[in-house]
């Protein structure tokens, strides 16, 4: 399949053949024409899967053949849960946009927001936007979304998780009721359903099964090594592999930091990026990382989501995440474009678990191994894992009535 059989106007294929891509991805594939028909679109994708040009080309393409409307309102709206994947998304529009006539611009917080505001004044037909920012500026009155005609959700299950789900209400509430939905999310759960049903007509529901496809592509191994010598074992792995891109994930932010400082100390260019740091100082980083002048950047799962490191050779999980999806998400980051990534993941004995859900999910178990000088030690395992045989006395069965009346009190009835 190639791109000239997807309806795109040659204006477009002008800016996909500039962009070096040759064949769509799957999610293009099946989404463009659907979105050009001027369908409702539900998409299961992941960041690595294309989705970007996905849902951008056919709706630069829509707005571009139609007629200009005065002073450029804003007439296409993507949402996205995070001021990177808004930065990311926007520059691919940008791009997209390179032999059109249409204007696009990004805006989200943590920075100056006057630069923003003279932009939109200016008039932009597509505006990529973290919810916060959006709302905000429209409670000044710097901007309208009484022209939308396409509203695209980017990574809504993100979006939901970080608890932009009020958000989200108050802006479909700004909208016109008559525009075309595209909803991106990784996964589809109970939650990414219900909201699709709430705004969404009729979508067609496009599946791209990405987690399959992409760990397909990545060699996944677990090392077993004990918590504490983790960052020394990582040490040993970059060194000696001599690995000049790794990317790293810790579980929290203070992680992150101490795990970079580490690096740093013993030599490796290492660079930590998190919720907590100032978006010149992201900015700043990923760059580094991308010039290969920072070997290493240590990430967590939300900083890490959306960025757009392309063919990526390292992840490294210095600790499980807890939630078995982002695992896939964080590996992702390997492995694209048709390369092989590795994916190694650093596990402790507390982490067993995860890992059991990790491999269910995954349905295939990783192979895991031991190096030497790091061997684990079992004992704490032990300890850990079965804590109940540290009672003594065998604990007075309690009731679980009561606690149960207390949460329906204080949460309300568990949602159906
Ligand atoms: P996304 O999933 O939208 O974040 O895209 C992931 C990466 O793939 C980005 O760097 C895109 O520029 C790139 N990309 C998107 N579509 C294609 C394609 N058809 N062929 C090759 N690369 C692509």
């Amino acid at each position: 399949m190639s791109f000239n059989s997807l309806g795109l106007s040659d204006a477009l294929l002008k800016a996909i053949n500039k962009k070096g891509y040759t064949t769509p991805t799957a999610i293009q594939e099946k989404a463009i024409p659907r979105i050009l028909e001027r369908k409702d679109v539900l998409a299961s994708a992941q960041t690595g899967t294309g989705k970007t040009a996905g849902f951008a080309l056919p709706i630069i393409q829509i707005l571009a053949q139609g007629q200009r409307l005065r002073r450029r309102p804003v007439r296409a709206l993507v949402l996205t849960p995070t001021r990177e994947l808004a930065a990311q998304v926007y520059a691919e529009v940008k791009e997209y946009c390179s032999f059109v006539d249409i204007r696009s611009t990004v805006i989200f917080g943590g920075v100056n927001q006057n630069p923003q505001v003279a932009v939109l004044r200016q008039g932009v037909d597509i505006l990529v936007a973290t919810p916060g920012r959006l709302l905000d500026l429209h409670g000044q009155k710097m901007l309208s979304l009484a022209k939308i005609e396409f509203l695209v959700l980017d990574e809504a299950d993100r979006m939901l998780d970080m608890g932009f789900l009020r958000d989200i209400r108050r802006i479909l509430e700004l909208m016109p009721d008559r525009r075309q939905n595209l909803l991106f999310s990784a996964t589809f759960s109970r939650e990414i359903k219900r909201l699709a049903s709430g705004f969404l007509n009729n979508p067609v529901i496009v599946e791209d099964t990405p987690e399959q496809a992409t760990v397909e592509k990545i060699d996944q191994k677990v090392v077993r090594v004990d918590k504490g010598r983790k960052t020394r074992l990582i040490i040993k792995l970059i060194s000696e592999g001599n690995w000049k891109q790794v990317l790293v994930f810790t579980r929290t932010k203070h992680g992150a930091n101490r795990l970079s400082q580490k690096l740093v100390k013993a030599g490796i260019s290492a660079s930590a990026i998190h919720g907590n740091k100032s978006q010149s100082h992201r900015t700043k980083t990923l760059d580094g990382f991308k010039k290969a002048t920072i070997r290493v950047l240590v990430a967590t799962d939300i900083a890490a989501r959306g960025l757009d490191i392309p063919l990526l050779p390292h992840v490294i999980n210095y600790e499980l995440p807890n939630v078995s999806e982002d695992y896939v998400h964080r590996i992702g980051r390997t492995g694209r474009a048709g390369a092989r990534g590795e994916a190694i993941s650093l596990v402790s004995g507390e982490e067993l678990a995860y890992l059991k859900g990790i491999e269910k999910l995954i349905e295939q178990s990783i192979p895991s191994e031991i190096i030497a000088g790091f061997e684990p030690s079992q004992g704490t395992e032990t300890k850990i894992e079965e804590p109940q045989k540290l009672h003594f006395r065998k604990p007075k069965p309690k009731s679980n009535k009561g606690n149960y009346k207390k949460r329906q009190r204080k949460f309300g009835k568990r949602p159906e």
